[in-house]
């Protein structure tokens, strides 16, 4: 009988799950604790829940991680994991460390039905939406990887400790709890941020990215605010206000044109919901206000979007929203008909923007030498031939 994943559960559809099973109420928010705040992989490793109970529940259920199929980290310390899930499917979760904080951009689909001209991911069919499980465990799979869990509270650790000196006698590898807590950060962590900007879009897998933020945001958990998660999204204008007031986080979006013409052709989904409408959806998004701008993002083609004049009509756009700009120096891959605009371009259209009042700070590259920049992101998984796609 396969065992019964727990990961990407919601809170209630966790405590439901234990109590069929037979379990205390109370143990959801232990085991909740171990998995989200201490990274507990394996039931032994929860220590305040009785010998026979992890026995128990490591006979019913699983709490393991998706394969890591590749492991790579930059000469600029940007990191990339190629995820791989039960299915065989893969998609790449990558960090981007600051000096002061890092953001993981995680991914929401494998693959993406739109076909943005300029995107890598774009060139893939869509294979399928993730579950929250598999968004979820991206954000695990990173912080195992940055060693990034939080130590055990004391009365836990005593518990750990009377645990693992009984288990150390029958089962040694219940040990490498101690291992992996000795190269946590404690309360310094470098994951402080999540970015929806990974492969897919996310407002076309809402339900599974809503859920998994949820857990995400869960302050006896991940615990990362929804005032340090962004969602950007090439325009899925019905979403947009639903995302606002169910989940409240950062708002992006990719906007890349001022012109509908020029935007339907780079955002084909554009045809669908034009510019007007898009920031008609920007101007009503509930979670945005002076301290809290929603980002317009622009990748700079050159001699294609980069012009003063198109400078000049951004801005003109963009009057009356909370808005900043991120100007995003496109990143090639093989096979691209784009070239990057010129430095000089560059800086001269951020001079523009910044002089009519927003930010418009151009993108540095990071992770180029492991393909883990903007846009860069595919993998080769592939929808098997007949297969029907699930939405
Ligand atoms: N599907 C969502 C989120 C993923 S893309 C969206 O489109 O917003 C994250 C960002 O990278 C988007 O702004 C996207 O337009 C941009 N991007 C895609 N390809 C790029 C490339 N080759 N160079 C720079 N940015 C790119
Ligand atoms: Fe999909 Fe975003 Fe890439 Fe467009 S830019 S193809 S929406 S991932």
């Amino acid at each position: 009988m396969s065992k019964l994943p727990l990961i990407g559960l919601s809170r209630e559809e966790l405590q439901a799950v234990l109590v069929e099973h037979g379990f205390e109420k109370f143990r959801t928010k232990q085991v909740w604790n171990w998995i989200y705040a201490h990274g507990a992989t394996e039931f032994p490793h929860m220590s305040s829940i009785s010998k026979d109970q992890q026995q128990k529940m490591g006979e019913l259920f699983s709490i393991a991680r998706p394969t890591i199929a590749k492991d790579l980290t930059s000469f600029d310390d940007t990191r990339k994991w190629l995820v791989e899930f039960e299915d065989g499917n893969k998609v790449e979760t990558v960090f981007i460390p600051e000096e002061d904080r890092g953001a993981l951009c995680v991914s929401s689909q494998v693959g993406c039905t739109l076909s943005c001209t300029f995107c890598h991911t774009g060139t893939m069919k869509l294979v399928r939406n993730l579950t929250a499980a598999d968004i979820v465990n991206q954000v695990l799979v990173a912080r195992d990887g940055l060693g990034e869990w939080d130590k055990p509270r004391k009365g836990e650790a005593r518990a750990r400790a009377r645990h693992e000196s009984a288990a150390a006698r029958t089962s040694p590898e219940h040990a490498s709890w101690d291992e992996q807590e000795a190269s946590t950060g404690g309360d310094n962590k470098m994951l402080t941020n999540i970015v929806m900007m990974g492969m897919g879009e996310p407002l076309y897998n809402y339900e599974n990215v809503a859920k998994a933020l949820t857990i995400i945001m869960d302050g006896e958990g991940i615990a990362i605010s929804k005032r340090r998660i962004t969602l950007s999204t090439s325009g899925v204008v019905p979403m947009i206000e639903k995302c606002g007031e169910e989940l409240g986080v950062n708002l992006a979006i990719s906007l890349h044109a001022v012109r509908d013409e020029l935007r339907d052709e780079l955002v084909p989904l554009n045809k669908k919901y034009p510019i007007r409408e898009l920031l008609e959806a920007c101007r009503r998004y509930p979670a945005a206000n002076n301290a809290r701008r929603i980002t317009f993002e622009y990748v700079m083609l050159k001699d294609v979007n980069d012009s003063d004049a198109d400078a000049r009509e951004l801005c003109r756009l963009l009057k009356d929203i909370p808005a900043k700009v991120n100007l995003i120096p496109w990143n090639p891959w093989t096979g691209a008909q784009y070239e990057t605009s010129s430095r000089n371009r560059q800086h001269a259209f951020a001079k523009i923007v910044n002089d009519a009042g927003y930010s418009s700070p151009i993108r540095a590259t990071r992770g180029q030498d492991i393909m883990a920049a903007c846009g860069q992101l595919k993998s080769d998984s592939e929808r098997k031939k007949g297969e029907k796609v699930k939405l």
